[in-house]
């Protein structure tokens, strides 16, 4: 998702800002205060509209968050734990560690969002006609009702039935309570995402040739979020759906070769036991306990002078840095953590020793198993031990 900016916790769930919030953040500030501010109460001082969509600003970003973090807390007391929210572009994703486990756990989740927004956007409309009888400052009064109008906005375009939308997840609860399948289900939710996001660029170049560039210039460029992101999300159930219960023994390349704490790098990059065979092996201390995995490229970076004088535990990725698992552990609950380690390399431990080690390779070789040969035979093979 590229550059993310870390705001601290909430309720115990990590925010973060995309770059793109930004952007939008300046271009909501500087519509109100050079543009809609002015033009409803003019011959104010500049600063004061600045102020004002400063402030506005903030608070729509706080809505957004609002929306968000509901979403999250409804996802742990229905049992899916997220990592973090990230708010971007679009307003906000909440990053879940899994699926929702049933289609009911699913509508909570989903559905809750744009609630939120559409209550926040019935107190801003209650706070706006408040202000407006006991004339209250009218820039306060313009502005919580521009907030008051977004967060309508938000709730209704969030519940649109299309992926990756609020509303396309509320449409996958439906499918996959009617069908029984999830998969069907993300299906019917991806394409209509698509077909959404089409619809947006059309009408967005639309507007572009009819004068309106800026607001076509917006459509244009939300369709081609939703396309690209109803199309990611649409690979990844295909995938989870493949994987099904394979567990991660079954793809991890067992018993991998390893290095003694107290190797050089210089004994490590020569030794007749590693060379060639893997481009990464696990550290192990004198007891054979996991210590960190030592990669050749890692090792090739140490300056050859030095290589007889540090040890591969010196240049290694530390055990703690590296995504773990246990051999029964589903292989696809390990994928999006393999995917982001910088090494895409997991290790399996069992009993504090390395059973095994996998890849990113290894989960396209299985992948590549389970689509020419089906995943109904393949999946009952119970692990081996
Ligand atoms: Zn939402």
């Amino acid at each position: 998702m590229g550059p993310t900016l870390s705001l601290g916790h909430l309720a115990g769930i990590r925010i973060r800002a995309h770059w793109s919030v930004l952007v939008i953040f300046v271009l909501i500030v500087f519509g109100l205060a050079a543009d809609r501010l002015p033009h409803a109460h003019p011959g104010l001082p500049g600063w004061l509209y600045v102020v004002g969509g400063l402030a506005t600003a903030v608070v729509f970003l706080l809505s957004l968050l609002a929306h968000e973090l509901s979403h999250a807390i409804v996802a742990r007391r229905n049992g899916v734990d997220s990592d973090d929210i990230t708010l971007w572009l679009l307003g906000g994703a909440a990053r879940l560690r899994s699926e929702a486990p049933s289609p009911a756990a699913e509508l909570r989740i989903a559905g809750v969002g744009p609630l939120v927004s559409l209550a926040l956007g019935g107190a801003f409309t209650l706070l706006t006609i408040l202000f407006h009888r006991v004339h209250g400052p009218g820039l306060l009064v313009e502005a919580l009702g521009w907030l008051a109008g977004i967060n309508v906005l938000l709730a209704v375009f969030n519940a649109l039935p299309a992926a990756p939308l609020d509303g396309g997840r509320l449409l996958r609860a439906l499918v996959w309570w009617r069908t029984g399948s999830r998969l069907r289900a993300t299906e019917v939710a991806t394409t209509a995402g698509r077909a959404l996001g089409w619809l947006l660029i059309a009408a967005g170049v639309y507007l572009v040739f009819t004068g309106a560039a800026a607001d076509g210039a917006w459509l244009i460029l939300i369709g081609w979020f939703m396309i690209a992101m109803a199309t990611a999300e649409g690979g990844q159930a295909e995938l989870r759906e493949l994987l099904g219960s394979v567990p991660v023994c079954r793809a991890m390349t067992p018993d991998p070769m390893t290095v003694p704490a107290a190797t050089t790098i210089q004994e490590f990059l020569s030794g007749p036991s590693w060379v060639y065979r893997h481009s990464a092996f696990p550290v192990t201390d004198p007891a054979g306990r996991p210590m960190g995995l030592i990669s050749v490229a890692k090792a090739g970076q140490v300056p050859p002078a030095e290589r007889e004088r540090t040890t591969v535990t010196s240049v290694m990725a530390p055990l703690d840095t590296l995504p773990t698992a246990r051999p029964d552990d589903r292989l696809v609950d390990l994928l999006p953590a393999v995917q982001a380690a910088p090494a895409h390399r997991a290790l399996v431990l069992s009993e504090e020793r390395v059973v095994g080690i996998l890849t990113q390779s290894d989960i396209s070789r299985v992948t590549n198993w389970l689509t020419s040969a089906g995943p109904t035979g393949i999946n009952r093979v119970q692990p081996s031990g």
